[in-house]
C-alpha cells in the first residue's frame, strides 16, 4: 500500500508480553518471534502442518518480551506527548486480547518507577516539561472517562450512574457534555485524579477483570499553553492527549452468548471495528472519508485522530500456543493500519 502523509502521523506497533507463571508451568511453545530490527513479527501457527512458513507482519516498531517500559515510552509515546505540549491533539490505544499487556502498558505498575506504563510517564514527562518552561504559562486539566456500552460515564463524578451525552458545537467540534475536568498542578495531583477515576471505575463492577474487558477507559490531558508573542499579544495553544486502554479484542460472541450478552457483545466488536476502520481510512490516502460516526469511541476522538493529531497505537499480543487465533486475528487488524 501506499505510503501516505498519515504514516507519520499514525504509527502502529507490536509488543509481546513474556511467558506467565502459568503457561511456563504448561510448557506451552512459544510460536511468535519478533524482529526487532526489521521491525517484523513472525507466526508459526502449531495447528497447521509444520512445512507452512510462518506468517510475517510488518509494522513502524515490535517489542519482545525484555521490552522495557522506558524504551517504549522514549521510542514511541515521548516524540507524541512532546507535540501535544506544542498545541497538537494526540492518541494513544492499547489494543489486544484480554491478558496480553493492555493495561500494563497504559499504565504499569505504579510505585515501580522501571515498571511505570505510558500514562505515569506522561505525567512526569509533562511536569518536567513546565516546570523547565521560562516564558510559558500552563494549565493542565484531566478527565477520565469510560465507554461500556456504547455509553458514557465520567469516573471522576460523585454520581456514578449518570450516563453522558455527546454534543457537536460548529466551533469546538464533538464533546462530552458535563463531564468533568479537574486543573492539576503537579504529578501527585494529576495522579490522585487517575487513583480517584480508577476506584470509581470499580465500584459496580461485580468482576473487575471482566469487567475492563469489556469497557474502554479513556484519560485525558488537556494542555493549554500561554505566551507572550513577538506583537506583544498572549497567545494561547492547546494540546489534547487522549490515553485509551480499549477493551479486550477476543471475539465476544465464541461463547454462545445470549440476550443482554450477546447484545453487549456486538456493541463491544462494535467500537473496535469502527475504530480499525477509521485508522485503515487515515492512513490509507486515497480515502476522503473517514467513518468517524461510526461509533462513541471514534466520534469522541475524532478531533484527535486525523488531520494535524497524531496517533500511536499499540497491538499487545501473547507469545504462547494456545493464543495463536487471536494472536493473527490482533495483528492482522493491526496490519491494516499499515
Ligand atoms: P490486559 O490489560 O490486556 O488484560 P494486563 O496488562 O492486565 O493485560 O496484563 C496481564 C498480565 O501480564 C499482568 O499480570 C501483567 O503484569 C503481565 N504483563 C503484561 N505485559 C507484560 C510485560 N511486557 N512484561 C511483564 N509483564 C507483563
Ligand atoms: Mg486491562
Amino acid at each position: 500500500m501506499s505510503k501516505s502523509k498519515s504514516s507519520e502521523t499514525v504509527k502502529v506497533v507490536v509488543r509481546c508480553r513474556p511467558m506467565n507463571e502459568k503457561e511456563r508451568a504448561a510448557n506451552y511453545e512459544r510460536v511468535v518471534s519478533v524482529d526487532v530490527k526489521l521491525g517484523q513479527v513472525s507466526v508459526r501457527n502449531p495447528k497447521t502442518s509444520s512445512h507452512e512458513l510462518p506468517k510475517v507482519f510488518t509494522f513502524d516498531s515490535v517489542y519482545d518480551w525484555s521490552s522495557k517500559q522506558v524504551d517504549l515510552y522514549d521510542e514511541t509515546f515521548r516524540p507524541l506527548v512532546d507535540s501535544v505540549l506544542q498545541g497538537f491533539n494526540g492518541t494513544i490505544f492499547a489494543y489486544g486480547q484480554t491478558g496480553t499487556g493492555k493495561t500494563y502498558t497504559m499504565e504499569g505498575v505504579r510505585n515501580d518507577p522501571e515498571r511505570r506504563g505510558v500514562i505515569p510517564n506522561s505525567f512526569e514527562h509533562i511536569f518536567t516539561h513546565i516546570s523547565r518552561s521560562q516564558n510559558q504559562q500552563y494549565l493542565v486539566r484531566a478527565s477520565y472517562l469510560e465507554i461500556y456500552q456504547e455509553e458514557i460515564r465520567d469516573l471522576l463524578s460523585k454520581d456514578q450512574s449518570r450516563r453522558l451525552d455527546l454534543k457537536e458545537r460548529p466551533d469546538t467540534g464533538v464533546y462530552v457534555k458535563d463531564l468533568s475536568s479537574f486543573v492539576t498542578k503537579s504529578v501527585r495531583e494529576i495522579e490522585h485524579v487517575m487513583n480517584l477515576g480508577n476506584q470509581n471505575r470499580s465500584v459496580g463492577a461485580t468482576n473487575m477483570n471482566e469487567h475492563s474487558s469489556r469497557s474502554h477507559a479513556i484519560f485525558v490531558i488537556t494542555i493549554e499553553c500561554s505566551e507572550l508573542g513577538v506583537d506583544g499579544e498572549n497567545h494561547i495553544r492547546v494540546g489534547k492527549l487522549n490515553l485509551v486502554d480499549l477493551a479486550g479484542s477476543e471475539r465476544q460472541t465464541k461463547t454462545g452468548a445470549q440476550g443482554e450478552r450477546l447484545k453487549e457483545a456486538t456493541k463491544i466488536n462494535l467500537s473496535l471495528s469502527a475504530l480499525g476502520n477509521v485508522i485503515s481510512a487515515l492512513v490509507d490516502c486515497r480515502n476522503t472519508h473517514i467513518p468517524y460516526r461510526d461509533s462513541k469511541l471514534t466520534r469522541l476522538l475524532q478531533d484527535s485522530l486525523g488531520g494535524n493529531a497524531r496517533t500511536v497505537m499499540v497491538a499487545n499480543i501473547g507469545p504462547a500456543s494456545y493464543n495463536v487465533e487471536e494472536t493473527l486475528t490482533t495483528l492482522r487488524y493491526s496490519n491494516r493500519a499499515k
